[in-house]
């Protein structure tokens, strides 16, 4: 994002990216894995989501027909590791009820929707919040939908980035505003956050490591003291 006018959002992009790299997300092989992922990782690590979305393949079940056939109860064992799997399960069991209802059960003919349609939708369904929403529009359908999560809010409040509105419409027009809408961009800015958050700037920030310490009010203070 080198060039670009949106100065500072363009900015940190660069420096998280010259850090880290690509992070090459979504790990996923097809939407309704990455979909079930969204819906899964909700309080769980990604490595525990890993584990549920392997017995769902292994037991066939890796697809809105999949989860349609088996019942709630076998659903919820098969996804176990991922943590509240019985809200879960029945979270899986709204989302493909949608795809039956709104698409006839073909998930690509309901992520092909107008954005807003397919938010508004997904919004709609129970145990889908923006957050989970957002990451389907931009890693499932391609959308430049912007992720907002606690990485995010937690990062750039300490760089003294926070929107005036402290709701995620807020945080979300801060990023879509400041940027040029491009899924592929958002895509990599989002991984590019989380893994910062979860290596760097940490619950305790590692200011004295951090790629971001000289545009960082939060980490010039921390450089002082
Ligand atoms: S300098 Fe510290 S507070 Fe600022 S982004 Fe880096 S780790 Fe977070």
């Amino acid at each position: 994002m080198t060039g670009t006018a949106n100065v500072p959002l363009a900015d940190i992009y660069d420096r998280l990216y010259t850090a880290y790299g690509a992070q090459h997300w979504w790990p996923g092989d097809s939407a309704f894995e990455i979909t079930a992922g969204a819906i899964l990782t909700q309080s769980a690590a990604w490595a525990n989501v890993e584990r549920a979305l392997a017995n769902l393949n292994a037991a066939g079940a890796l697809s809105p027909e999949g989860i349609a056939e088996i019942s709630v109860r076998e659903l919820a064992e098969l996804i176990r590791p991922s943590g509240y799997y019985n809200t879960k399960a029945r979270k899986l069991k709204a989302f493909v009820r949608i795809v039956d209802e709104c698409a006839g059960g073909d998930l690509e003919r309901l992520l092909a929707l107008p954005t807003a349609e397919l938010r508004a939708l997904l919004l709609a369904t129970y145990g889908i919040g923006p957050e989970t929403a957002d990451s389907i529009l931009l890693y499932a359908a391609g959308r430049p939908v912007f992720v907002i999560d606690a990485y995010t809010r937690r990062t750039f409040s300490r760089l003294g980035l926070a929107p005036e509105m402290d709701s995620y419409d807020g945080w979300q027009s801060l990023f879509s505003e400041s940027l040029p809408p491009d899924a592929e961009t958002f895509n990599e800015y989002h991984a590019l956050i989380v893994r910062h958050g979860k290596q760097v700037c940490r619950k305790r920030p590692l200011c004295h490591a951090c790629p971001l310490s000289a545009i960082c009010p939060t980490g010039v203070a921390a450089a002082v003291a």
